[in-house]
This record gives structure tokens, sequence and C-alpha cells, in this order.
């Protein structure tokens, strides 16, 4: 049996500088944990002569109470800090720090769109790349809206192909057609993603960009369901004072369709911002085509779900915005190559 004398060797052993907190946990377990050295030599004592227990007694306890007393004491002694000055050095001085970063300003902005919407019971839809990939198949991007691959409407929403029948999708309004195949009416989502189109680039275009698209469908929803969201929209997004006015307009997807424009900061009379015309387009709108409801029954139905959007029972209204555009006009930004430039004096307004 090893006395008590040996074991407190070995604790000292053991007991090497600068042991991280785990592994003096580990030590304590060693020596004092339940089946711990200290433990078998209590084990022992029992077994001895009876004339011999008070006085073995005495040396287990005595060699508890140093084996705690030095735990105690390493532990006390982490995190205590360990200065290394070089001359000249003054550690007290405050560090050089990393500055905190901010959103970016498409971001910002978009999150805000998404924000203004949710109050109004809209939630994000297309996030994840399963429900809203930025590689999307011709069929979504095109046929799911009403873009048939002979109709004139297919060329501004031309795309970048990456493979067979796949291309970079052109809006985010395949999103609406991917939510509709798998959930029933009511759908009230917005879909905010990025976006790609093969537009020279220059002060108001970029290969690249920013778009939330928003569908509202349900039983008895009519054009002036549209009206009202998209007034509140631009009251909440630009200011109480701004006024806003529909433009008939044509897309695919919608029917009737519709601009929406805004009363410029000059209160609709004509400035330099306006070019003197007193409202700014800033974005289309309109009632689901039913060529979009047909489209996805049949593939619910192909898929063995029942159909959900009989256009007798069910309407809808659709809506999309650049996200450029609403930040630029937002914070007067006359050229949208600033967002991507990547140039901190820029950015760091935001
Ligand atoms: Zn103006």
């Amino acid at each position: 049996m090893a006395t008590d004398a040996e074991i407190l060797d070995e604790f000292h052993k053991a007991m090497t500088p600068g042991l991280s907190p785990v592994a003096l946990e580990a030590v304590k377990t060693r020596f004092l944990g339940r089946s711990g050295l200290l433990k078998a030599y209590m084990e022992e004592i029992r077994k001895a002569e009876p004339g011999r227990k008070a006085e073995l007694g005495l040396k287990a306890n005595a060699l508890k109470q140093k084996m705690e007393s030095a735990l105690a004491e390493a532990r006390s002694g982490l995190g205590a800090p360990v200065a290394k000055t070089k001359p000249g050095e003054d550690l007290t001085l405050p560090g050089t720090g990393i500055p905190p970063g901010t959103r970016h300003p498409i971001t910002q902005v978009q999150d805000e769109i998404v924000d203004i919407f949710a109050r109004m019971g809209f939630s994000a839809a297309g996030t994840l790349p399963s429900e809203g990939p930025e590689i999307e198949t011709e069929e979504f991007n095109f046929e799911a809206l009403n873009i048939p691959l002979d109709h004139a409407a297919r060329d501004p929403f031309d795309t970048f192909y990456v493979g067979e029948k796949k291309v970079l999708r052109s809006h985010t309004t395949p999103v609406q057609a991917r939510h509709m195949l798998v959930n029933d009416p009511p759908v009230r989502i917005v879909m905010p993603g990025r976006v790609f189109r093969p537009d020279t680039i220059d002060a108001r275009h970029h290969n690249v960009f920013h778009q939330v698209d928003g569908l509202a469908v349900e039983a008895g929803i009519t054009f002036a369901d549209l009206k009202g969201v998209m007034e509140t929209f631009v009251k909440a997004c630009f200011g109480p004072s701004r006024r806003m006015r529909l433009r008939p307009s044509f897309f695919p997807f919608t029917e009737p369709s519709a601009e929406v424009d805004m009363s410029c900061i000059c209160d609709a009379k004509g400035c330099a911002f306006c070019s003197g015309r007193g409202w700014i387009e800033i974005l289309g709108c309109g009632l689901v085509h039913e060529n979009v409801f047909g489209w996805v029954d049949a593939r619910r139905e192909k898929s063995g779900k029942p159909r959900a959007y009989d256009p007798e029972k069910v309407s809808g209204f659709a809506w999309g915005m650049g996200v450029e555009r609403i930040a630029s006009l937002k914070y007067g930004i006359p050229d949208i190559r600033l967002y991507y430039q990547n140039d901190l004096r820029f950015l760091r307004q935001f």
C-alpha cells in the first residue's frame, strides 16, 4: 500500500505549473475523487490494526487538507495577468481595436422593406436556397410566370444561361410559383433576394441587383387591396407626405398591371431630381394572372396534390421592386455602382 508521503509526492508531480482548469479538475478526480488515491488509502486504514487506526486517520486528514489547499491555490492563480513587458511598453494604454462594421445599405433597405410588409401580415419566403434558388430552371423563371419561350415579353427578363435549361434567375418572382406549389391559400409573402440580368453596367443598371417581390392570394382580393397595401408601403418607407399613383402597364404574370409612382420631394411640382415630371416610378404590380394560377394547379395535380388556386375561387395581387432603386431614392444615391465598389468612405455613411 502507498504511504501518505508517497501519495503526496505523486500529487506534487501531477501539479505541474500552469495547468488549465480542465487539467486541474482531472488531478482532483485522480487524488480526491470517489475512486481516487485518498479514498483507497482510507480503505486500507479500515483494515489496519486497531492500535494504528487513529494515527493513520490523522495522516489521511492532513494529506487531504494539503491537496485541497494546493488545488485551491492553483485555481485562484488562473486568469491572473502575466505581465511580460519590454522596456518602454505600457500595457495600460488603450488598444488599437477593430472598428465595428455596419450592415451594407442594400441589406439595411431590404430588411426595412421586409419589415414594413411584415407589419401588414406578410412573411418572408424563398430565403433558403431550396425555396428560392439563384440558379433557377428556365421553367420557373419563365413558363411558370406566363412567359412562353416565343413571347416578346421574354426579352427584358432574359438572363444568363448556366447550363441546359438552367438560368441565373432574372427576378425573385419564381418564388411565387414555388411557394404556391407547396402551400395552400391564403398566401401573404414577401420574397427578398438577388437577381441577375445581362445589362450593360452604367449608373442605373447592373448585372447583379436585389428585388423584393410580394404576393397575396385568398378569396375576394381586389385591386383596392393592392392599392391600399402599396400606398401604406410608400408612406411607411418614404414618409407620410408622399402621395402614390398607379399608371397602367404590362407584365406577363399580372393582369391588369400597373406601375406605382410616388410624388417627388418637390410634392409633384417638378424639380431637377424628377426631371420636372413631379412623379417617380418605384415599382410594378398587378393582379395575379390566371395563367400563373393555372400553371401552379396543373403542376400540383401532376404531383398528386389537390388543386387550390381556382381563379373562380381565389384572386391575388403581386408586386416586385428593386432594392437598389428604393435605396437610391431614399438616400439620393446618383449611381448604382457605388453600392458594389466596396468603398468604405461610401459605406460608412449608412
Ligand atoms: Zn421633383
